[in-house]
């Protein structure tokens, strides 16, 4: 449950300061976001913050946690704390 970014991003910085959870940064070629702490604005916005603010279009969902949260159990939540959320 993360949202990454693209090599599309120009870079502009717009959504640093929309993030709840300071989950962005700028990375080597373009911006990135932390997912151990992108929560997608649950809980503090309707909307993914950067997803509304970016000019580019270039933040989907990251693949990697989507399939990583679905295949939590409560077994193996002390090897995946991403997983907390979506055992709540
Ligand atoms: S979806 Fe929300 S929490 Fe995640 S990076 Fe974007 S603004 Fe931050
Ligand atoms: S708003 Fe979009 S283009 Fe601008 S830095 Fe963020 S991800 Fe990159």
């Amino acid at each position: 449950m993360a949202l990454m970014i693209t090599d599309e991003c120009i870079s502009c910085d717009v959504c640093v300061p929309e993030c709840p959870n300071e989950a962005i940064s700028e990375g080597d070629e373009y911006y990135v976001i932390d997912s151990d702490l992108c929560t997608e604005c649950v809980g503090h916005h309707d909307e993914p913050q950067c997803v509304e603010v970016c000019p580019v279009d270039c933040i989907p969902k990251d693949p990697d946690t989507q399939r990583h949260r679905k295949s939590c159990r409560p077994s193996s939540r002390s090897l995946a704390p991403n997983c907390e959320q979506t055992l709540q």
